[in-house]
């Protein structure tokens, strides 16, 4: 990390490159706490992000609030200049995802030392193949559905068995469930995306999702993966960044 990596690159807002090879100026902190959400983690979590994505972060707390739920806990956003967190964490380059826990169980707000030491709990059974009925509840569906509707969300990340859950049961409009993706882990937090925003023609939007709400065989397929022989482990090699995001780490 360059000599000005604990602030904000200074200026407008300006994006550069892709979610898992990215920078960003004029990025803005989201508060330790507001209305409806608690930061945690506070030691190795990073709070930075687009003021697109810190407001969408504000407007979930609220709404989530609004609806009776306890307070989220939100953990890392993006470094104050994006580019890779610490720990071979993927994504959260340009300051546009969120990882915000599934637990929406009413909190007393935390002290510094108690935020350090949260462990969300998980959503999912031990055998990764349906939902964990001593933590789900019909409140966290309200929690991914108000996510799903926030502005600019791209895409929202969750267990494949929380996916699972979502198709099996919900009733009446299930439109939003196109924007709930199955994915790796994700049993305890979803992991929210927001598109670039508008006018930032160097920021590189993921390909857009496929039409549907893939309750389907493309679902299935994270189950089949479950019984299949294990794969060993890829290592992890992050992605070289844009070499103008070299020379906004750098600057002062
Ligand atoms: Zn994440």
């Amino acid at each position: 990390m360059g000599a000005g990596g604990d602030t904000a690159a200074p200026g407008p807002l300006h994006i550069i490159g892709h979610d898992d090879a990215g920078c960003i100026a004029g990025a803005v902190r989201l508060p330790a706490e507001g209305e409806g959400f608690q930061t945690i983690h506070l030691s190795r979590s990073s709070f930075w992000g687009a003021p697109s994505t810190i407001a969408g972060i504000e407007e979930l707390g609220r709404e989530a609030h609004a609806a009776g739920l306890g307070d989220l806990y939100v953990e890392d956003v993006a470094r104050p200049r994006g580019g890779p967190l610490p720990g071979g964490h993927v994504a959260h380059e340009l300051g546009l995802d969120a990882d915000v826990g599934l637990d929406v169980t009413p909190k007393r707000t935390l002290t510094a030392a108690e935020r350090e030491a949260v462990e969300l709990p998980s959503m999912v059974r031990a055998d990764q193949r349906g939902v964990d009925p001593a933590h789900w509840s019909p409140q966290v569906v309200t929690l991914l559905h108000i996510a799903a509707g926030l502005p600019g969300v791209d895409r929202i990340l969750v267990n494949a068995a929380i996916k699972k859950e979502l198709c099996d049961t919900v009733q009446g409009d299930s439109a939003w469930l196109r924007m709930i993706r199955p994915w790796y882990d994700h049993s305890a937090h979803m992991h929210i995306h927001f598109r670039c925003p508008a006018g930032q023609h160097d920021c590189v939007d993921i390909p857009p999702q496929p039409a549907g709400d893939s309750c389907d065989a493309t679902l299935q397929w994270w189950f089949d993966q479950l019984s299949a022989p294990p794969q060993p482990a890829k290592p992890y090699h992050p992605k070289p960044l844009p070499v103008a995001c070299k020379a906004m780490m750098d600057a002062p």
